[in-house]
């Protein structure tokens, strides 16, 4: 008997961080509230550890930020802009990043170290927030795209512009299969 394989946790086809947290909307293991529903689930992905009190807090402000995410991601899959109002919960994050250069006393000599300013559990987020803000700047040209399966709400990073599928697996055979029939039905 084989060892039963674990079903993956979260859709990791995004190409990019951002939209792989985008994309926790949808549970590759069929869970209608998505990927993400707690602390747990954020930290798996994030790849943080059992966290504080105060990261476990962080749960409404990432869902917060997905949602704008999402909403970004729309936009500039049809080649739009970002909306003012959906950043700004991404500037909030960014603002974890503010840091200061202090020397710290080693052993034999001294080291530069970096003083985190904001002390917040935000932070964590901070990766997400800055891979987001890249697309943000990029916009247009980020290459940003949604599955080609219209009923498919997946999104990916492709600069190539030769990717229709969020995956060939999930959407792309579906896809062929179904071309396939409708010719069949045509020629008959
Ligand atoms: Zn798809």
């Amino acid at each position: 008997m084989g060892a039963l394989r674990k079903p993956a946790r979260f859709f990791l086809i995004g190409n990019n961080l951002a939209i792989d947290f985008a994309n926790t909307v949808v549970d590759p293991g069929g869970d209608a509230n998505g990927a993400i529903g707690s602390w747990e689930d954020l930290a798996a992905f994030l790849g943080a550890g059992r966290g504080t009190p105060e990261a476990r807090g962080v749960l409404p402000l990432a869902m917060k930020l997905r949602a704008d995410l999402r909403s970004i991601l729309e936009r500039l899959a049809s080649g739009k802009v970002a909306d003012a109002v959906r950043v700004e919960w991404i500037n909030l994050v960014l603002k974890m990043e503010a840091a200061f250069p202090r020397l710290a006393p080693e052993k034999k000599g001294w080291r530069l170290e970096r003083v985190q300013i904001h002390e917040d559990a935000a932070g964590l987020l901070l990766p997400v927030a800055q891979a987001a803000a890249q697309l943000v700047v990029e916009g247009a040209s980020a290459g940003v795209r949604k599955c080609g399966n219209p009923a498919c709400i997946l999104y990916f990073q492709d600069k190539s512009g030769r990717r229709r599928w969020c995956s060939m697996a999930v959407c792309g055979n579906r896809a062929k299969a179904a071309a396939h029939w409708r010719r069949r039905i045509t020629q008959a």
